[in-house]
């Protein structure tokens, strides 16, 4: 028994700072850097690379930046074999280096054009030469997992007798399987330092081949926020940290609750969105939609989710869709106390599947407001279109007139806009004010075919005092169809608000 599998303490060596950075497209000013340190702190982990220092004069003063803002981790510089590169990193007031060192021989022959006892010496005297300066020395071992083994475990202990305070196995082109990481990690025994594991994710392995390293033999995880990092990133800091604490029951000292938080955070600063589907933090990691699941998550959520989303600092989301059952309709119905008869039952679930189709969500508020406005159909609309024409061209200023039917009033009004569609919603919203002073908040259209002639459909979300509701309108026109989406959404807001009066 070594590693976590002895002591059952795990650590993490977080490099969402250097590896993650070092995703395509990805530079963190230092404010970013600060904010990211800050947050890995406070979740507890052991180590943060902060960068490389090699890398530029504002990567070095970011890093000095973090290394100096007092938290409780330890500041590391990814560092090669170069003295000089160590220089770099004291400029930094870091207090550890990751030391890599190439150990394959295609990276020694190929990219190096060197050899393995070169390789070797260098990797010696550049651990001998950072700690004759104060440094903590992580030696790594970089494509560890297609080199030699027995010339690496020569590095590692040599490297541990220069003075090396941890070692590390670098996947780095992520080739490894969990089987092969537990027995490669079973031969890795009696070196004399604690080891780390650092994993890439080229075929998704990485999380899985760092859980098993880490039952293997290993006490430290390189890991990344969101797995990012170059290509396929690394290995997640969330779902390794989840995958332990969950699925192997071993308390890993991190505040889990704070994931969510710091995920939104490294996503919103590096502009690496997350997949919807990422296990744990993604949109729809703890999001239901299906009528039969959503009945059994009513009766026991452990029925469709491994974990209370609230471990991670997240919470349950039940959405309505087009995969919405009548069940699920009527439950969501029932939760805002409103009952309904069969009839109006299937009218409903028919607009939110209606909804669904066009890939909205309906939420609680869209809910309510079609099955008010389902439950008070009958009734004769309070606006009505009498006539609306439209000027537009290259050499005039789009306008259009309108004449509605209001309360059985005609009302006459004119009004400009950017284009012949906004001229009309303007002087229809014209017409109307006073009475009802609607806000168009959203105005979405699709062609439903192809060519000039094509059918459209808009979607316009429309707003009154505080309700919202979602309406649309379709024809050959998009003048007519906008005005029609516009007047739908407007007699439902304003049934709705009469109702509220008589209520
Ligand atoms: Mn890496």
């Amino acid at each position: 028994m070594r590693g976590i599998a002895l002591s059952g303490k795990v650590r993490f060596l977080d490099t969402t700072l250097r590896d993650g950075e070092q995703t395509p497209g990805v530079s963190l000013d230092m404010d970013e850097k600060l904010a990211i340190a800050r947050g890995l702190d406070a979740l507890g982990v052991q180590v943060i690379e902060a960068g490389s220092a090699i890398t530029s004069e504002g990567e070095r003063k970011s890093m000095k930046a973090v290394a100096d803002s007092g938290l409780n981790a330890e500041i590391c510089s990814f560092v090669r074999t170069l003295k000089s590169d160590v220089d770099l990193a004291l400029q930094c007031d870091v207090d550890s280096v990751h030391l890599v060192v190439p150990v394959s021989d295609l990276h020694i022959e190929r990219k190096l054009k060197s050899d393995r006892k070169t390789v070797f010496q260098n990797a010696i005297d550049v651990t001998e030469y950072a700690k004759d300066h104060g440094l903590v020395v992580e030696l790594s071992g970089e494509d560890a997992s297609r080199a030699d083994l027995d010339f690496l475990t020569s590095i590692y202990r040599a490297g541990v007798e220069a003075g090396a305070d941890r070692l590390c196995f670098c996947d780095t082109v992520g080739v490894l399987v969990p089987e092969t990481t537990a027995a490669i990690f079973g031969k890795l025994s009696d070196l004399g330092a604690p080891i780390s594991i650092h994993c890439h994710n080229d075929f998704g392995m990485a999380t899985a081949n760092t859980v098993a390293a880490l039952r293997s033999g290993a006490s430290q995880a390189h890991v990344t926020v969101n797995g990012i990092g170059e290509r396929a990133g690394n290995a997640s800091l969330e779902e390794v940290v989840m995958t332990l604490e969950s699925l192997y029951k071993i308390k890993t000292g991190i505040r889990c609750e704070d994931l969510y938080q710091l995920s939104r955070m490294v996503s919103r600063m590096t502009g690496i969105p997350v997949a919807p589907n990422k296990s744990l933090v993604g949109e729809n990691a703890f999001t239901h939609e299906a009528g039969i699941h959503v009945h059994g998550l009513l009766a026991d959520t452990s029925t469709y989710e491994p974990l209370h989303p609230e471990q991670v600092g997240r919470k349950r989301r039940i959405v309505l869709g087009k995969h919405a059952g009548r069940a699920s309709v009527e439950l969501a119905l029932k939760e805002f106390g409103i009952s309904v008869t069969d009839d109006q039952l299937a009218q409903i679930v028919e607009r939110v599947k209606e909804l669904g189709d066009k890939g909205k969500r309906v939420s609680d508020a869209d809910l309510q407001t079609i099955a008010e406005y389902v439950l008070s159909i009958q009734k004769e609309p309070k606006v009505r279109l009498q006539e609306l024409t439209v000027v537009a061209g290259n050499t005039v200023t789009p306008t259009a007139s309108v004449k509605l039917l209001l309360n059985g009033l005609e009302k006459l009004e004119a009004g400009t806009g950017v284009g012949p569609v906004d001229a009309a919603v303007n002087a229809v919203k014209r017409a109307l004010c006073g009475v009802a002073d609607v806000r168009l908040e959203e105005y979405h259209v699709d062609a439903i075919t192809g060519g000039t002639s094509a059918l459209v459909e808009v979607w316009v979300t429309m707003a009154l005092a505080d309700r919202k509701i979602t309406a649309r309108g379709a024809g050959a026109d998009i003048i007519m169809a906008s005005v029609e989406a516009v007047l739908e959404g407007i007699n439902r807001l304003m049934q709705l608000e009469e109702e509220k009066k008589l209520a």
